[in-house]
């Protein structure tokens, strides 16, 4: 159905020319508008297809409204046939055109001529309202297609500035790795220089006694460092291969922060530095439990740090409770830090500065090795400082006041002192270890008894009247410690028997007291730890209690 405008002021024109077009123009349907105006509003209410717009009307003309319309977004496609008188000069129809007329007719209107023109109009039309349809599509398609592809560009941008990111961080870590890898083998070749080149010395003959002492005391503080440093080494290994383990146990916390206390006197009191500590909770509510080895390794490495980079002043240590948690610091007086590096340090490898190695020594993993730790325990890490005003590291650790009750049933080692006239049976296949731990255990009024595999420990115990304890290795010929333990515990269920496991093999820990040994004590061996460990063993043995753990 096609709809016709047609606009005249004379009625009788709009009766006629309605009457032609019904009967001539199949499908029509023609409305009608008396003057300029009703016929613009027609238009817009209607949208007609066809306008058929007489010229001279009063007050506005078929030209203003023809300008109206064709200026008009939403009706300048509508095709405008324009009616004209008879003799309508050129200069009418020219002005007509150009203000966007399509065709003319004259007055009177002929029928044939009607026909025609209105038919190609209206043909004209649909074909334009085709295309336009199909172009609106076309834009909103590609508008579409705009869109997604300026999405499809911001994603990749997003994706490429990813990239320069994750070279530059590759970039970065191939740099720390490579100055680390320098720094290592100067961190490697100090102490062994020092250790291959004392112990040249001490092959001199007639060395004076002091001079050997000397000497021994330089290759073993060097020994200490290498082992640190491999110590590192493996836990950096084990962090980054996700194999951190952990062993929780409950332990006195101020009993350990004393011990360490006492440990670090002498290098502070040396370096001229006041060492203080402080407990936040008494000694019967200070229970934590939480790996003891891994908190000893966090407050060292913490302390040392503040060591190595304080020169005047003081280094505090300890905690204070805080609701769930016991909040750990070490405080120093040193150099401090600036607050741009303060999370950088956490990372692997990381240095204030390539010349801080150079000036302090140090590979750069302490703090990223105890933060991996701190965080498996269930704890933070943080600090706080400002160059030049020293520096607060600061980390948690799960607390819960309910272990107290724990606290009266343990004996406390510090007020037991008697160590006298113990039987001590060392299960070792090497002769040399064997003397080591003999020359720790000299003049501490215990008898030794050396079996050399686990064979001979079970017949040892069936022979010697009284064994207080049992060292025993775990690799030894004709009966392994694991097997020898088994049997002596049938027999002997009282005697505590601590294993000795190959150094940093936490695996070999956890599997000797997961076997049932009473303690484990890693080679190489610690005097103090062991002392330690067997008087505690010994007095809890005495006093019947059961171990902790
Ligand atoms: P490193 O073995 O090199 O000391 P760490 O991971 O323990 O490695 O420390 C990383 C860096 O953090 C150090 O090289 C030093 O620049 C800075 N740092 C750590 N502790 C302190 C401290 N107490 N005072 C000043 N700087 C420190």
């Amino acid at each position: 159905m096609s709809t016709i405008l047609v606009i005249d002021d004379k009625i009788d024109n709009l009766i006629s020319i309605s009457a032609l077009l019904n009967s001539l123009i199949k499908n029509c349907h023609v409305i009608t508008a008396q003057n300029g105006r009703d016929g613009i509003e027609a238009v817009r209410l209607k949208n007609p297809d066809i306008i058929l717009l007489d010229i001279q009307m009063p007050e506005l003309d078929g030209f203003e409204v023809c300008k109206i319309l064709k200026k008009n977004e939403a009706t300048k496609h509508i095709p405008i046939i324009m009616v004209t008188a008879l003799y309508t000069n050129v200069k009418d129809k020219i002005k007509g055109l150009e203000l966007g007329a399509d065709a003319f007719l004259s007055k009177p209107i002929e029928e044939g001529e009607l026909v025609a023109q209105i038919n190609v109009m209206l043909r004209i039309k649909r074909a334009e309202d085709k295309l336009r349809e199909e172009n609106k599509n076309l834009e909103s398609e590609i508008a579409l297609r705009t869109k997604k592809l300026t999405e499809e560009i911001k994603e990749r941008k997003v994706i490429e500035q990813n990239l320069k990111k994750a070279i530059e961080q590759a970039k970065e870590s191939d740099r720390l790795k490579s100055a680390f890898l320098a720094n290592l083998s100067h961190e490697i070749r100090t102490p062994m220089n020092g250790i291959l080149g004392f112990t040249e010395l001490l092959l001199e003959p007639d060395l004076p006694e002091d001079k050997k002492n000397n000497y021994i005391r330089v290759i073993l503080d060097n020994g200490e460092q290498l082992l640190h440093l491999i110590n590192d080494i493996i836990d950096i290994s084990k962090i980054e291969a996700g194999l951190i383990d952990t062993k929780f146990e409950m332990f006195n916390v101020n009993d350990e922060l004393d011990k360490i206390f006492q440990s670090y006197l002498l290098t502070a009191n040396q370096k001229k530095l006041t060492l203080l500590l402080g407990k936040g909770l008494p000694d019967e509510k200070s229970f934590i439990k939480t790996d003891r080895t891994r908190f000893r390794q966090i407050i060292n490495n913490l302390i040392n740090n503040a060591l190595k980079f304080t020169h005047e002043g003081e280094i505090e240590f300890g905690y204070e409770p805080d609701g769930k948690v016991l909040q750990f610091f070490v405080r120093d007086t040193g150099i401090g830090i600036a607050p741009e590096l303060h999370e950088k340090i956490f990372e692997r490898f990381k240095q204030v500065d390539d010349t801080i190695s150079k000036n302090y020594g140090g590979t750069g993993l302490g703090l990223s090795i105890i933060k991996a730790y701190i965080e498996k325990l269930g704890g933070e890490i943080g600090l706080l400082s400002e160059p030049n005003e020293g520096s607060t590291f600061y980390f948690t650790l799960p607390y819960n006041e309910n272990l107290i009750q724990f606290s009266q049933n343990t004996h406390r080692l510090s007020n037991n002192h008697d160590r006298k006239n113990y039987t001590i049976l060392i299960a070792e296949d090497k002769e040399t270890n064997f003397n080591y731990l003999k020359e720790i255990l000299v003049n501490k009024n215990i008898q030794l008894i050396h079996a050399r595999n686990g064979l001979e420990a079970i017949e040892y115990c069936s022979t010697t009247a009284k064994v207080d304890l049992i060292l025993m290795d775990l690799r030894m010929p004709v009966m392994d410690g694991y097997k020898a333990r088994k049997e002596i515990n049938k027999l002997y269920p009282e005697i505590p028997i601590i294993a000795q496991t190959a150094f940093s093999k936490e695996e070999d820990k956890n599997k000797a007291l997961d076997a049932g040994f009473h303690a484990y004590i890693s080679k190489p061996i610690k005097s103090t730890e062991l002392v330690d460990l067997i008087q505690l063993l010994i007095t809890r043995k005495k006093s019947n209690l059961v171990a902790e753990q």
